[in-house]
């Protein structure tokens, strides 16, 4: 990458301020961590930084406390976790500035890890101001930003701590923002973007972006409504985003002056209701009874996607199929995710839920890349600068 890395720094003596990403998911009412995937995301950082002697100052945001102490989005549980994993005794203090805070990290010794109470209990810290950051800085010697998943936010730990500090990029900083870039400026081609979710609404831009770059674009899950809708086809129930119909016929247009090949669904799942257990069959795309709504893309164009992806070289992924919680909409989303995993293609999965998906298939091992960051992927993916790493040194 274009940024200096944990890689450029003389560590021997040093302690790092190390912003990461552990907004992890629990078990709904309990501290009981149901994910760690992005605890496990940043240890070869942590790794590293152990082995060059540094000494380590973790600090992290989790969920969404307005600006004071939350219970329940205290960081206890998440260092307790963080020990097992690595192995080492971490140190948590109930605060990420002022005095007891200073005085833990400097008694770190080289390779002692540190993690400060959740960054979003200080309102300084999504107001992104000076004096909290500074107070960050004041920890470390040295600030390296790990938290790709949070590098779209200008944030004090994200972004202003970095103007006080020789600011570094750590090792998934690094992975993340090579492979998903790679698919932007370098891919192997033909690439493909396989696109679904939600919403049209939450995709337009790397739609934009990608139609002009990708070689062929798949769409499914609820955008592809939107879609069928701009074809002048009926979708019975489903949501159809009015606003964004015209962008969906630009869109097509667009692929067929020589953009990307555009692949919608030619059937889909449909259902009375979005609950396990109602009634559901497969139509043909064009043909979705009223009062029923899209839940899934149909077999035939799981086939006709899977069979069509054989000849991508790249395949970049953001979206889910269908409504992949609720089985059984799922299955275009599974075999697509299984289909990708036993490819030679470069597979590259952004957005929070496909990544979700994917890891709870048990097939993130076998793609080359699924990203941590969900809304910072697509950011990433459809050209926009992230602050938290523009603020990083260039190399
Ligand atoms: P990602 O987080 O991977 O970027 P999104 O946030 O755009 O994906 O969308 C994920 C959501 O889209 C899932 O909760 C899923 O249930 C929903 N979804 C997928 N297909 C449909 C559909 N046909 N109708 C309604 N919602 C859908
Ligand atoms: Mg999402």
């Amino acid at each position: 990458m274009s940024k200096k890395t944990v890689k450029d720094v003389q560590w021997a003596g040093k302690r790092a301020l190390v912003r990461v990403d552990f907004n992890l998911t629990f078990k709904p009412g309990t501290t009981t961590i149901s994910d760690d995937t992005r605890i496990r995301a940043v240890l070869p950082t942590v790794q590293h930084l152990r082995e060059q002697g540094a000494g380590l100052v973790l600090c992290t945001h989790l969920g969404r406390p307005s600006g004071g102490p939350s219970p329940g989005l205290e960081l206890g549980p998440v260092a307790e976790r963080l020990s097992e994993l690595t192995g080492a005794p971490v140190q948590y203090v109930h605060d990420a500035v002022g005095e007891l805070a200073r005085t833990q990290a400097e008694a770190l010794r080289p390779g002692d890890i540190l993690l400060l109470e959740n960054v979003r209990f200080y309102p300084g810290e999504e107001a992104n101001d000076p004096e909290f950051a500074q107070a960050l800085a004041a920890l470390a010697h040295v600030y390296v930003n790990d938290a790709f998943g949070a590098a779209h936010r200008a944030h004090a730990s994200t972004e202003g701590v970095a103007h006080y500090l020789p600011a570094v990029a750590g090792l998934l900083m690094e992975q993340e923002t090579t492979m998903l870039g790679r698919v932007l400026e370098t891919p192997q081609r033909p690439l493909a973007a396989v696109l679904g979710g939600a919403k049209v609404s939450d995709k337009t831009g790397v739609l934009s972006r990608l139609v002009d770059r990708a070689d062929d674009i798949f769409i499914g899950g609820g955008m592809a409504a939107t879609f069928l809708r701009a074809k002048g086809h009926d979708v019975g129930s489903s949501l159809v985003e009015e606003d964004r119909v015209a962008l969906c016929g630009d869109i097509m247009r667009r692929a067929g002056r020589g953009g990307a090949a555009l692949h919608l669904p030619t059937d889909v799942m449909v259902t009375e209701r979005l609950e396990a257990g109602a009634r559901s069959k497969t139509v043909p795309a064009d043909q979705v009874p009223s009062g029923w709504t899209i839940a899934d893309i149909g077999p035939r164009t799981i086939a006709a996607f899977i069979h069509e992806l054989d000849r991508a070289q790249t395949v970049v992924w953001n979206g889910p199929m269908g409504v992949f919680e609720v089985p059984p909409f799922d299955r275009g989303t599974q075999a697509l995710a299984e289909a990708l995993a036993g490819s030679d293609a470069v597979t590259i999965i952004g957005g929070g839920s496909t990544a979700d998906a994917v890891i709870h298939l048990g097939l993130a091992d076998r793609m080359s890349h699924v990203s941590t960051g969900g809304g910072a992927s697509l950011e990433f993916l459809q050209g926009d600068v992230l602050p938290g790493v523009a603020a990083l040194e260039d190399r």
